[in-house]
């Protein structure tokens, strides 16, 4: 072989390399344009007399009336910039998957499961790309840690899934006598639904099934609410966008301190803050929500509550520092 063809092919090859690196630096350009360009805060009406208007709800939180919550799993991971929009391309996240138990006088409920005894059974369900996209670390199911306490015999009188999808109901068949509520609207659309939204072999035998329907007056700017034990302590609210029936919920304890569980509106508080929806990014690769406008909607609307009520405290599903802030079970906050 010459010399002169020795350098004409690397000098090919070192064209070949500057061009694909030209190219993926114009990539990444045009990517950071689009992001910028999206990923921009929600608009807030300019009058604010509506909220300003707004009161908390009576509540008359009985003696005996606590919670806690279980953390199932946690996800591998992610850039903060894709969890929410605006967020941090640099600050790695770790949603957490958890269950939250109200025991009350009246009956204890779950709100959402986490992950379940037969997690594996049902993430086989998704395809492999499915499975490395939201892979996690799974800890410990609820039934196994109330086991751990010798609470395996815990009395449970409802589950209410804040919505159906997978990182929510993974735990519903390790309680098969518990009747689970939701909206009958989040059971069709579940129904209907596929992975890796929605994982059948989680839902498929659950044997009672209520139907969740908001009969009871407004509460914080929703239209329709439903008051669980009739004292004001758990109230059930209308949050659909993530998923047609998703359900809120606020918590009154005996302390006084408030809590409103926001589900999958945002991922993150830094959500409900901005207030900004997942990144532009996230959206074009994955179907998030049942209706992205709607649950835009529901973004403002809990971003006015959160700035309404300082003290009350806004709890996204998947907040791993907010999660830090919560009783852990075995310990309960009353
Ligand atoms: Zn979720």
């Amino acid at each position: 072989m010459s010399s002169s063809s020795t350098f004409q092919r690397t000098s090919f090859v070192r064209r070949a390399l500057l061009s694909m690196l030209g190219l993926l630096a114009l990539t990444v350009l045009v990517m950071t344009a689009l992001v910028i360009r999206h990923d921009h805060p929600l608009d807030i009406p300019s009058d604010q007399s509506r909220w300003d208007a707004l009161a908390l709800p009576d509540a008359q939180p009985p003696a005996g009336l606590s919670f806690t919550t279980f953390l199932t799993a946690q996800s591998a991971g992610a850039p903060e910039g894709l969890i929410v929009a605006g967020g941090s391309w640099f600050t790695p996240r770790r949603p957490v998957q958890f269950a939250v138990l109200i025991r009350h006088p009246k009956g204890n409920l779950l709100f959402d499961t986490g992950l379940g005894l037969r997690h594996a059974e049902h993430f086989a369900e998704n395809t492999w790309w499915h499975q490395q996209l939201f892979a996690y670390t799974m800890y410990t199911p609820v039934k196994t840690q109330l086991t751990q306490q010798g609470m395996a015999d815990l009395p449970l009188r409802w589950i209410v899934p804040s919505h159906m999808h997978w990182d929510h109901i993974g735990g519903l068949q390790d309680f098969p006598a518990t009747p689970v509520w939701t909206p009958l609207r989040e059971r069709q659309t579940a129904a209907q639904g596929r992975p890796p939204a929605f994982l059948a072999t989680q839902f498929q035998g659950v044997q009672h099934w209520l139907n969740l329907e908001f009969t009871h007056p407004p509460v914080l700017g929703f239209d329709q609410s439903h008051d669980v034990y009739g004292d004001g302590s758990v109230t059930l609210l209308p949050l659909p966008g993530h998923t047609a029936g998703q359900v809120g919920m606020l918590l009154t304890l005996p302390s006084g301190q408030r809590y409103l569980f926001t589900a999958d509106t945002t991922w993150t508080l830094e959500g409900i803050q901005r207030p900004a929806d997942r990144s532009w990014l996230l959206r074009q690769v994955l179907r998030l929500d049942h209706s992205e406008p709607q649950n835009q909607q529901a973004i403002v609307h809990l971003h006015q509550i959160a700035r309404r009520f300082p003290a009350l405290k806004v709890v996204p599903a998947h907040d791993e520092r907010v999660y830090e802030t919560l009783p852990r079970f075995p310990q309960f906050a009353d």
